[in-house]
């Protein structure tokens, strides 16, 4: 049990909202490969899929410039096209139901279980139509949804599953390693996830045609046993350079390491936050037997009391972001037919869910810091 520090800083605290974990080794790694000629389609890239592909346990991993890349190509493997319909949260990234409309497709969304923030296969199953192509079960904020029953229902109805595991590397459900579990799963490695490659991201996937269909893909739609300018299909350039790829092989051999100091954060939190009333801490459920801490997201009592937080902790130097806006409540989502109302517990935990300031380099004293704003927050507004 620890106690939120009585003494408070005489000095404010200016704390950034997320850290990329960068060593001497990662920019050793990135400065030789400007010593060479290969600053794409190098060994590079290919070192990083052995490697990745290693780490998760699929047969197969491709790298691409980004988690949504990662995404489109999935979608075009599982041959979603125009009146076709994908099941997505809504409480996510944007990325996980624009991929659907690339390909002309209609994203449905289906609410969440309050608890995880995670859909549920009861909401799925209750919105499925003969029109369903896939499911997009996001892993949000690093826990894996409940995947068992989920692939259940998709494989009773013939539906392909796409992992969205770009919040999850490295966790795990009942035993079973994030991104293994669906036909084809998607990473990312923006500098604010738990490893970086600045930008990037990989597909991975035990399908062997799958696997040559995403190389074509990201590569202009070359076949992979074509030569340099025989373009079989509409591709595109969603290839991962050199640089990128030397940083994701350094940050992946530290990749447990950097979870393991995310997780000893996230309990900074959790046992500061057990002893403040009106803050709830992140819910772990029974099936997820390892977090990969992602982003460490509260909920308060009421939306108004979120909405107040927000201003109060910036002028005391901490930044915090309302995590996820409900995809649905989106503008441009909005003027497709979407609006407040279609899905209750998302939009509750919209309105109420606040991400904390979180990296693997956050110190302790930090953490005490942000939680006695937090506190100092909560009373002033009692009063
Ligand atoms: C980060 C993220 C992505 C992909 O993001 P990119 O910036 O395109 O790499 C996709 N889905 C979710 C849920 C994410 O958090």
């Amino acid at each position: 049990m620890v106690n939120i520090t009585e003494i408070k800083p005489k000095v404010k605290m200016n704390i950034p909202m997320a850290s990329p974990d960068i060593t001497q080794i990662e920019i050793d790694a990135v400065t030789d490969v400007l010593q060479t000629r290969w600053l794409s389609i190098g060994p590079k890239i290919k070192q990083f899929e052995t490697d990745f592909s290693y780490y998760v346990g699929t047969r197969y991993a491709v790298g691409v410039n980004s988690g949504t890349s990662g995404l489109h190509l999935a979608m075009i493997a599982a041959g979603v096209s125009e009146g076709d319909e994908v099941i997505t949260p809504s409480f996510s990234f944007i990325a996980s139901a624009n991929c659907i409309l690339y390909e002309r497709a209609k994203p449905v969304f289906v609410d969440i279980d309050p608890r995880t923030g995670n859909i549920t296969p009861e909401t799925i199953e209750a919105a499925i139509t003969p029109r369903t192509k896939a499911i997009i079960p996001v892993h949000v904020f690093g826990q894996p949804p409940d995947l068992d029953p989920i692939m259940d229902i998709a494989r009773r109805h013939n539906l392909y599953v796409i992992e969205d595991s770009c919040e999850a590397i490295g966790a795990e459900y009942k035993g079973r390693a994030a991104g293994t579990i669906g036909d084809a799963a998607v990473f990312a490695f923006y500098p604010n996830k738990q490893m970086t490659t600045g930008e990037g991201g990989m597909v991975v996937t035990d399908r062997a045609d799958w696997d040559d269909l995403f190389r074509s893909l990201r590569n202009q739609g070359r076949d992979v046993f074509d030569g340099w300018l025989n373009h079989t299909r509409l591709g595109y350039n969603y290839r991962l350079d050199e640089l990128s790829a030397a940083l994701g092989i350094v940050q992946l051999t530290r990749l447990d390491d950097l979870l393991a100091k995310r997780a000893q954060v996230a309990g900074w939190y959790n046992e500061r936050f057990d002893e403040l009333p009106g803050v709830h801490k992140p819910f772990i459920a029974d099936t997820t037997t390892r977090m990969s801490w992602f982003v460490y997201v509260v909920r308060f009592e009421d939306g108004p009391t979120r909405n107040a937080m927000i201003p109060f902790l910036k002028e005391r130097g901490v930044p915090s972001r309302p995590y996820f806006t409900p995809i649905h409540l989106q503008p441009f989502y909005q003027n497709m037919g979407w609006g407040r109302g279609d899905l209750p517990e998302t939009e509750k935990a919209g309105d109420t869910s606040l991400a904390l300031p979180f990296s693997s380099v956050m110190t302790e004293e930090q953490v005490d810091y942000v939680c006695q704003q937090i506190r100092d927050g909560l009373e002033e507004m009692l009063r």
